[in-house]
Parts: structure tokens; sequence; C-alpha cells
């Protein structure tokens, strides 16, 4: 039986193989590691991809909100308010640097931060606001730069899975003040190892973390700020640079494999396919399904079984994770982000699925919700 996985790099690296390789000869050829002029031509590349006036190549997406956060002046005892139904990069860098995540339940239908519930949230500690773009769908931007202007709030983006999504016809990146891309290899845009991005419109902000991410320096030996070691290195820039050109197209497979299977469980009991946003135009980083709570882990099980590379995106919120013990939240404190890590399942998407193997994904879905009863 062909096993599907949740995620195929090897079906990408076979398909644009010669362009990739070239790409890294040519770093392995004038040996500029460092710098030099990959790193400048992927940043120009990705900046016009997403439409700001600027992008920082870092050495992740963690590194990419860390140094937003950092540049902006994000200092101890700061609040910044987000979503607990993430990646625990999203809060990482922030306690990090002695701020502290102020969680705001997610929409149900959409999996991102509830605008309707961020005001009841601002205290005079409040600096920030930083929403998730969770699966590929942006969150209710418009909602959201409202209630920060109207409270003097900056707001960072965590577009960590949002590559050329968009919203209202912007994309991720045009909102807020920042935001932060990782190229993680399962990223829509992913490099050969750890990569990431800062986008902004704001040419001090961008001077600063390119300074912040190379130790803070005015020149090779003089150092003008304390900085930190979170360059974006010539091999993934020059990966990333010869795979950007396909993003486009990638992201249209994965809108196209989430239509089909949207279609074919839509009528399927006991599965709730993804909601999209009025306005939104998801890149479906993820296709997040619904199923009963109490089946759900045997649901997965008998899918792996099946070799369906199903996931869980993610099994336990930021609240109640031990590592954020200390932030003081209880169970029950976010009900529907609660919820959601109960009930969610991930379908295996990438965008050389073919459409038989999405059929084979969907006909082992029907097969097993059909063998594993309601009750636990
Ligand atoms: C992947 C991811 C990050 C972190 O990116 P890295 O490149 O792995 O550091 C942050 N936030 C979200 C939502 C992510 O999915």
């Amino acid at each position: 039986m062909e096993e599907i996985p949740l995620v195929d790099l090897k079906a990408q690296y076979a398909a644009h193989r010669q362009a990739i390789d070239a790409a890294i000869a040519r770093v392995l050829g004038h040996t500029g590691f460092i710098g030099g002029p990959e790193v400048r031509a992927f940043e120009e590349a990705f900046a016009a991809y997403q439409g700001t006036r600027r992008a920082v190549g870092v050495a992740s997406g963690t590194a990419a909100i860390f140094l937003i956060l950092r540049a902006l002046g994000i200092r101890p005892g700061d609040e910044v308010i987000t979503t607990p139904h993430t990646f625990i990069a999203t809060v990482e860098p922030l306690i990090a640097l002695g701020a502290w995540p102020v969680f705001v339940d997610i929409d149900p239908a959409t999996y991102n931060l509830d605008p309707d519930q961020i005001e009841a949230a601002i205290t005079p500690r409040t600096r920030a606001i930083m929403p998730v773009h969770l699966y590929g769908q942006m969150a209710r931007m418009d909602a959201i730069l409202d209630i920060a202007r109207r409270h003097n709030l900056a707001v960072i983006e965590d577009a960590a899975q949002a590559h050329g999504a968009t919203y209202r016809g912007k994309r991720a990146g045009q909102w807020g003040v920042a935001a932060a891309f990782s190229f993680y290899p399962g990223k829509n845009l992913g490099a050969y190892g750890d990569a990431g991005a800062v986008c902004t419109d704001d040419d001090a902000l961008a001077d600063e973390i390119a300074r912040l991410r190379d130790h803070g320096r005015a020149s090779k030996y003089e150092h003008a700020v304390i900085g930190y070691g979170e360059r974006l290195d010539a091999l993934q820039a020059a990966i990333l640079g010869a795979k950007l050109p396909y993003l486009d197209a990638w992201n249209a497979a994965r809108r196209r494999i989430a239509a089909a299977y949207t279609a074919a469980l839509r009528d399927l009991p006991g599965v709730i396919p993804p909601a999209t946003l009025p306005g939104a135009e998801p890149v479906y980083h993820i296709y997040c399904i619904r199923v009963e709570a109490a089946r759900r882990d045997r649901i997965l099980a008998a899918l792996h079984e099946r070799g369906i590379g199903a996931g869980i995106h993610y099994p336990l919120p930021l609240h109640l994770q031990p590592a954020l013990e200390f932030l003081g939240a209880r169970r029950g404190d976010f009900p529907h982000a609660e919820a959601a890590a109960r009930t969610i399942l991930s379908l295996p998407i990438y965008p050389e699925m073919t459409e038989a193997q999405v059929e084979r994904v969907v006909a082992a879905l029907r097969e097993v919700l059909a063998a594993v009863s309601t009750r636990a």
C-alpha cells in the first residue's frame, strides 16, 4: 500500500532538482557562505513577492519574531496579546525578552485570534497584538488593526504559515508594523535547514533588525549595539531564491487540493472541513478538519495504520503547556482553543499531491470513520 506522508519534501526536490542544485553549486563555487549576493537577491525578491518595502533575512522564524520585538523595544513587564492555539515559537521570543503573553481565545470557525475578545484583554501594560495566520489563513486583520489604532498598539504578524496568503487583497506583512516568516523545510516556502525573514514597510525598523541580526555591527569590528548571531546564510538564501518563483503555483496547488478535500468531506457525517473567512484567500499550510473529541485519537491511529500521515496542529494549547505553567492559566480559560486541540486533525497536503492520493486519503478517512465507534 502506498504511504501518503503529511508533507513530501522529496517530491518537491525531485521536481526542481536542477535549479536547486545549481543554486547550491553557485554558493560552493564562491564560498561566500555568509551575506553576499544570494542573501541580498533573495531579500529583494521576497519583499517584492510579499509587497513590502523591505525583507530582512534571518536565521529562523523564531529569530524573526524575536528581532521584531527587540527592535520595537519590547521590555520586561510589557504585555503582548496573542493566541493560545499556535506553535510555541510564537511566544518564546517575548518571554525571552521578559515580556508577558496575554492569551485571547480563538474564533472556533477559523482557529485564529478572535478580535471581538481582544479589547477586554488590554491593560496599561499592553504594547502589541501578535495575531498568527494559522494554517495559512490570515486573521481578521482589519478588525485587529482598528483596535490597535484606538489603543496605540503595534501589530506584529506571525506569518510563519502564511507565505502568499491574502486578506481583502493584501498579503501578510502589509498589515502590521512587521511580519515574521519561517522557511522551516516543511513551510509553504521552505529552506533546506533553518531560515526566516522579517517583512516590513518601515525602513528604520528593517535597518535596526538587519543590524541586530549581525552582532549590532556598524562595521566589521565596530559594534554599535549588543546584537545577536541570527543571520540568514547564503546557501539557504540561494535555495530559497531558486524556489520562490514556484511559490504561487505551489499555493494554487494547495488550494486545489483543499477544495477537493472539502468537496469530498462536506457531506461526510462527523467531519467538519475548514471554513474560509470572508475576504481571505488561504494558502493551506495545513488542511485541518474537526472530528469528535472522543474518537479523534483513534481516528488518527487508524489513519496511520493505513499509511496516511495525518497529524495534530497542535494537541496542547499554549496556556496548558508545562513550560508556561508560570503564567498561571487554568484548564477552561480558553474554551475554544481547548476544544480545537481535542478535535482537530490535519490531513496530508503538499503541492505535488495527486488527485488519486487525495481520493485515497478521503477513502481511508471514510473507512476509518465507519470502523471507529463514537463511544470511547
Ligand atoms: C514554524 C513556526 C514558527 C517558528 O519558525 P521557525 O523557523 O521554526 O523558527 C513560529 N510560529 C509559527 C506559527 C510557526 O508555524
